[in-house]
């Protein structure tokens, strides 16, 4: 690879912003990370859903970005994430963006024929060595049949990707930006011996990827902590960075190649394993969040009392009436108890407090609903039909909200994952 090609740092952080409007206050999470001699590189990602709900443009997002590193005198890198993006979609990005999440988990399953199966796995005789994974002493050992089914499952995908990464090539040129693959938005996780025949297909690609974001064991809902087996979880991932690792030497993929979790934000249980698995392993990681930033936004407003109240309010009643529409596109990442969503009339009677309590993600906080808090974290839409009204209160409440948006990144995300 060119030196001169552009280069994703070792840490970096993935924060979303629906309005644009708290650029500033999340860099100065990344500008205290620094501070304490850590540096995580903040990228940008809003993914064409997330666009076409506010009705926003990536240009706009770009235009947020700058200003932010503009005011805050940020001398480190930035990037800007078109997030979870296809053929059909890329184009509006191509311009603004220079990371590109290219999603192919659609084209996962459609079976590759057999002759190209046949030919990956004569291609790929180490698929079948023994792999020794790293500090706990596992290893991984596939056989021939294994290989071919995972080459039927995934090779349509790797090729999908290809496609798309050298669209965006053309138009950008080669090294002008960051290429991650994410398989995430699917059903069944990928585990090490996947990521390894990945791995392989992306490398014969020729696709200079710098992330991966393969699906990992569990359930990773929006805004709420990680629901399933933790300690299953640390011993993929731990699994997971050795095959990286193994496959960057094997196949001369870029070698600052490294895992990207899309956790949904606020994976508060994972956060420490995922710290020491990364340090232990001397990784590299891509933490996105997206809406937990959103979601300050409401608390602020909510904290804030007065018009900000009643707005949050307001969100509230909309989005428990718009429920069913609300989830749909997000139907494998929120799983709401409606029994335990309290109705819009009590919430219209809360103080400021009580509605803090309530959305806040603090499990010691017995108030705290996680259900109330999913549902307003896929609320965005109605506070972008809100317009003006919502955007005035949240200009308003500058001060209170940036500050809930920076603490949060950085005591709850950056604090306990990078430092
Ligand atoms: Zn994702």
């Amino acid at each position: 690879m060119s030196t001169r090609s552009l280069q994703l740092p070792k840490y970096s952080i993935g924060v979303g912003d629906r309005f644009s409007l708290q650029g500033k206050a999340q860099l100065q999470a990344c500008v205290a990370a620094l501070q304490q001699g850590v540096e995580v590189i903040p990228v940008w990602n809003k993914s064409n859903r997330e666009h076409n709900m506010i009705g926003s443009e990536p240009s706009q997002t770009r235009r947020a970005a700058q200003l932010a590193v503009e005011m805050s005198e940020w001398t480190r890198p930035y990037f800007l994430d078109a997030d979870h993006i296809g053929l059909e979609t890329v184009g509006r990005f191509i311009e603004p963006c220079d990371f590109f999440t290219i999603d192919v988990a659609e084209k996962i399953g459609v079976a590759a024929d057999l002759g190209s199966v046949n030919e990956f796995t004569n291609r790929h005789p180490e698929l079948l060595e023994e792999i020794s994974v790293g500090p706990l002493g596992l290893s991984l050992k596939a056989n021939r049949e294994q290989i071919d089914n995972l080459a039927r499952k995934y090779l349509t995908a790797v090729s999908e990707a290809g496609k798309i990464h050298r669209c965006i090539e053309e138009l950008k040129g080669a090294g002008q930006f960051v290429s991650e693959i994410s398989m995430d938005e699917t059903d069944l996780p990928q585990g090490p011996i996947e990521l390894m025949v990945i791995l392989a297909a992306v490398a014969d690609e020729k696709i200079p990827i710098q992330t991966i974001a393969p699906k990992f064991t569990g359930q990773f809902n929006k805004g709420v902590d990680f629901r399933g087996d933790v300690e299953a979880f640390t011993r993929e991932l731990s699994s997971d960075l050795a095959v990286l690792a193994h496959a960057i030497r094997k196949y001369d993929l870029p070698d600052n190649l490294k895992l990207s979790i899309h956790s949904g934000s606020d994976k508060f249980s994972l956060y420490a394993h995922i710290r020491d698995a990364i340090q232990s392993a001397g990784a590299g990681l891509h933490l996105k969040t997206a809406g937990t930033t959103w979601l300050e936004e409401v608390t602020g407003l909510a904290r804030a009392g007065g018009i900000g109240l009643n707005i949050a309010k307001e969100i509230y009643a909309q989005a428990r009436e718009q429920i069913e529409e609300l989830c749909k596109p997000y139907a494998a990442v929120v799983e709401i108890d409606r029994e335990h969503l309290p109705l819009p009339s009590e919430v219209n009677g809360w103080t400021s407090q009580q509605y803090v309590d309530a959305l806040q993600h603090d499990q010691s906080c017995k108030a705290y609903n996680l259900n109330l808090r999913q549902l307003l974290h896929v609320s965005f839409k109605i506070a972008a039909q809100m317009g003006d009204r919502f955007l005035d209160a949240v200009k308003s409440n500058e001060e209170i909200i940036a500050r809930g948006v920076t603490a949060n990144l950085f005591e709850r995300h950056i604090r306990p994952v990078f430092l």
